[in-house]
This record gives structure tokens, sequence and C-alpha cells, in this order.
């Protein structure tokens, strides 16, 4: 098999992994990484023994596959270029700054006939394929990514940036479309908001309430679906997939627990798991790499010309979604009223919910 040509746009803090993990697929020639950074490109091609880069444009024509993994501001000017040429792209998430954009790749992508992939990961995670194979049709969903501050990303606010990737697994789980948005969210380091909270009603009568911040000391990544055939919960930090669903005992002759008599209800209490309710706990293997799965899907597709797992649509259908969820947040009318503050900038605190602790700056030199 000839080897591909690849090449990685951003090696930051997630690009330099997009990198790694391609110059070690012995089916790849890593030809180059580029960064706008001249040391960080340097210091990420002297490691992986490639050539560095400032500018992408010496790569086209020399790449038969491209990676993407700038920031968000940038994936519509380096993406179409390649696409132009066309060069087979995987596009980090959210896929564009704006709609517009994110149309301009696909039908780029579909003019030249190849493979646009977005990098929405989870989807490459084993805990959401196994639960994705399973006959469920999601009535309540109830989605948490909460992070810590990094710094990263403020290009964006916690939509585009976190909760994009609920929004993408519930199209990809529950099918569109969305018919109701509400949202509120809060920005407190910035323009953009750090925490957001969104109610979405499906046409099929499902609802989600999804919740994102990028501002929270105990990281928590975690979906939990209830649905006629059972619940099931992942936790998306061990991968970790819980099944629950009724008996066949239960299905068959349900059951009515305000008609049963003092011992009948005690024994219930005992028999609910188990006899009435049956758990699986399914768990990854701790090993499996989520993105090294989604680079070898997205080399699959550019090989054999198979439509990606996440495509270009996918991301686009994902960032509409997002831009709902951003113009209903902007819309929230803090007070209730058409005269108070308005989307992620919520009015300034009344009072102290304990006295404020003092802490000492450095003087200033
Ligand atoms: P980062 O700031 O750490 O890295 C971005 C790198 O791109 C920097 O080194 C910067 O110098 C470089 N850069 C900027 N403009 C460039 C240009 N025009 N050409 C070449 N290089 C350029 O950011 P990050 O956290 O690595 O995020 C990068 C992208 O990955 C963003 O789109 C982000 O949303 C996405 N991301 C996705 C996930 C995920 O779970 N799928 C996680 C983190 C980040």
């Amino acid at each position: 098999m000839t080897r591909l040509r690849m090449a990685v746009i951003g090696v930051g803090h997630l690009g330099q992994h997009h990198a790694r993990i391609l110059a070690n697929m012995p089916d790849v020639d890593l030809v180059g990484v580029v960064d706008a950074n001249p040391d960080q490109a340097r210091t990420v091609a002297a490691k992986l023994g490639t050539e560095a880069y400032e500018h992408f444009e010496p790569l086209i024509g020399c790449v038969d596959a491209v990676s993407v993994v700038t920031p968000t501001i940038h994936h519509h000017a380096v993406a179409s270029a390649f696409l132009n040429a066309g060069v087979p792209t995987l596009v980090e998430k959210p896929v564009c700054r704006t709609l517009a954009e994110a149309d301009d790749l696909i039908a780029l992508a579909d003019a030249a006939g190849v493979p646009l992939q977005v990098g929405h990961i989870e989807r490459f995670n084993p805990a959401f394929e196994e639960l994705a194979r399973r006959p469920i049709r999601p009535k309540f969903v109830e989605a948490e990514r909460h992070g810590p501050f990094t710094g990263r990303s403020i290009d964006i606010g916690a939509v585009l940036d976190l909760m994009i990737h609920d929004l993408d697994l519930l199209l990809a789980l529950v099918g569109g479309p969305v018919t109701r948005v509400a949202a509120v969210g809060a920005a407190v380091f910035g323009g953009y908001e750090d925490m957001v909270n969104a109610r979405l009603e499906f046409e099929n009568g499902c609802v989600a309430h999804v919740t994102a911040s990028r501002i929270t000391r105990h990281p928590k990544r975690r979906l939990r679906v209830w649905a006629p055939e059972g619940y099931a919960g992942i936790d998306f930090v061990t991968r970790k997939l819980t099944l629950v669903q009724q008996s066949a005992e239960l299905r068959e002759h349900g059951i009515r627990a305000e008609q049963l008599d003092a011992a009948a209800k005690a024994r219930l209490k005992d028999e609910v798991f188990g006899r009435y309710l049956q758990v699986l706990n399914l768990d990854a293997d701790r090993k499996f790499d989520q993105l090294t799965a989604e680079l070898k899907h997205f080399i699959y597709c550019v090989r054999t010309g198979h439509g990606p797992r996440v495509s270009g649509r996918d991301g686009r259908d994902a960032l509409e979604l997002a831009e709902r969820v951003l113009a209903a947040l902007r819309a929230h009318p803090w007070e209730g009223s058409a005269e108070g503050p308005h989307g992620p900038k919520p009015p300034r605190p009344a009072g102290w919910l304990f006295p404020p602790i003092q802490i000492a700056r450095p003087e200033a030199a």
C-alpha cells in the first residue's frame, strides 16, 4: 500500500497530538507540520522527524490529505485552500466560525469529490459507539460538559468550544429537527459565554437539557438518556456505558405498585434491580485512543472514498444548532423584562454569598 503523504496545520495543544499519531502510522508519511508560531512548528517537527513550515501554501500539491487544527477563526481560510486543490481534509470542530463558511467548505469538497471530515471526536468514544449501535429512541436527555478554564479557544465561547460536542451527539442519536431552543448563559472572563444551559425540543418529542461550562473546578462529561427501551448513561471521561432496561417480566405483566400490600411492597423494594430492572455496565478498553480512531477513520475514507462518519454537513448541522443556542442565549432577559440585561452579560451581583476573602496582590514593579 502506498504511504499517504499528510500534513498537520496548527500544531498547538491538540494539533501536536494529530501530528504525533500520524507520524507513527505505518501507512502515513507526515511530510510536514505548519504553525503560525515558527518556534512551535520547529519544536514539534524536530520531535517527530519531519519538516517545519510557518505557512501552509508550500504544502499544497505535496500532500494527499491534511488535518487542520488551527483556532476556529482560521479553519475556513486553511481548509478552503486545500479543498480547492482537491485535498481531502479533516478539520477540527467546530467546522467553521459561520454557516456561510461551512457551506463553502462543503461545496468545495463536493466539487472536488473528496472527503471533508469534522473532528467531533466523541463520536469515536467507544461508550457512545456502543450506545449508538442499540435500538434506543431517546425521549429525555441530559448532557453535561464541564471543564476547567484553560485559556485556549477564547476566540469562541462555551457553546462552540464545548457544547457543540453534545449538540452533534444529540443530532446523531435523537435525529432532528429541533423545534424549540431556550438558553441562558454567562460570560465571566471576557465577551464570550463561559457557561450555558440550553433546553432543546425535538420534533419527535424528545427534550434535551444541555449544560456546558469552561470554568468548573471538577471536570465532568456525561450524557444520560431516558427512552422507552430503558436508560443509558455515558461517562465520556471513563468511557463507561451503563444500560438499564425493564425485565421481560415487567414488560409483559407490568406492576401496579400502588395496589400492592405491605409485604409485596417490601419485596418489590428488594427486587427493583435484578428482577424488574436489569443493569449492564460496559467498560471500554482503557488503552483505546479516540483521536487515533478518528484519524484512522479519516485515512480509511481518503483511501476508499467512503463518506466520513462525521461529514462536513454533520459539522454544519451542529454549528447551526449551536447558533440557535447562541441566539436564544443572546435574547434571554435576565430580569424578565425587555429593559434589563440580556445575553451572556448577567446583572451585576447585588450581595455577597459570604464575606469576601482578601487576597494579597503582588506589588506593581
Ligand atoms: P491552540 O491555540 O493550542 O493551537 C492552535 C495552533 O494553531 C497554535 O499553535 C497557533 O500558533 C496555530 N495557528 C494559528 N493560526 C494558524 C494558521 N493560520 N496557520 C497555522 N497555524 C496557525 O488551540 P487548540 O486547543 O489546539 O485548538 C485547535 C482547534 O482544535 C480549535 O478549532 C479547537 O476548537 C479544536 N479542538 C478540538 C477538540 C476536540 O475535542 N475535538 C479539543 C481541543 C481543541
